[in-house]
């Protein structure tokens, strides 16, 4: 059974800290340690080591997979958020059947960002380090809020040096797309 490469080092109880690349540890002790560098693993040692996701069986297996997966997530280094999603109402026109987000009826109070989240927003859009942005609209139906929308927009476009928006919109409000369509042409 392959085992995955292990560093070690002294630990103050006398016994050895065994570590993997995949961040994954165990405490063992120097007669371990011989058994591993001699390739004299006993069956029990093996046993210990796959339970715990520091051998294998074969390439491709489940255990291997689990460990290029760890160790995949400890070698990605998360990139400066430039992809924000913002809801700024939860009032819709519709009613589907199968919405799967929280949603109320479009005269329904209480539920739309007021001035001081909209400004909290933009001051959050503006502490972001990223040079290029990506904002998406999400409600209910963001399109009963287009002034926010706009708001956002113009932000982002003096803000940033590329700025893209995505409505997910149920077409509902043809006017006030078309309109904000036509203004998005008209900065271009
Ligand atoms: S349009 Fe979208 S948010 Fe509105 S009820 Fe239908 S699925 Fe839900």
């Amino acid at each position: 059974m392959p085992v995955v490469p292990l560093k070690f080092r002294p630990h103050q109880d006398g016994l050895l800290l065994f570590a993997d690349d995949a961040g994954g540890y165990f405490k063992s002790d120097h007669a371990f340690l011989r058994r591993y560098a001699c390739d004299q693993l006993t069956s029990g040692d093996l046993a210990f080591l796959h339970v715990n996701g520091h051998a294998y069986n074969a390439v491709g297996d489940l255990a291997y997979s689990g460990f290029e997966h760890r160790f995949a997530e400890r070698l990605y280094l998360p990139r400066e958020m430039d992809y924000v999603i913002l809801v700024p109402t939860l009032r819709c026109n519709l009613a589907c059947g199968y919405c799967q987000v929280s949603r109320v009826n479009e005269a329904t109070p209480g539920f739309d960002w007021d001035d001081s989240t909209v400004e909290a927003v933009i001051g959050f859009l503006d502490s972001l380090s990223a040079r290029k942005i990506k904002v998406e609209f999400q409600g209910g139906e963001p399109l009963l809020r287009l002034d926010v929308i706009e708001r956002i927009r113009d932000f982002c476009s003096q803000r940033f040096d590329a700025c893209e928006l995505v409505i997910c919109t149920n077409v509902g409000f043809h006017a006030e797309l078309s309109r904000f369509f036509h203004q998005e042409v008209s900065h271009l």
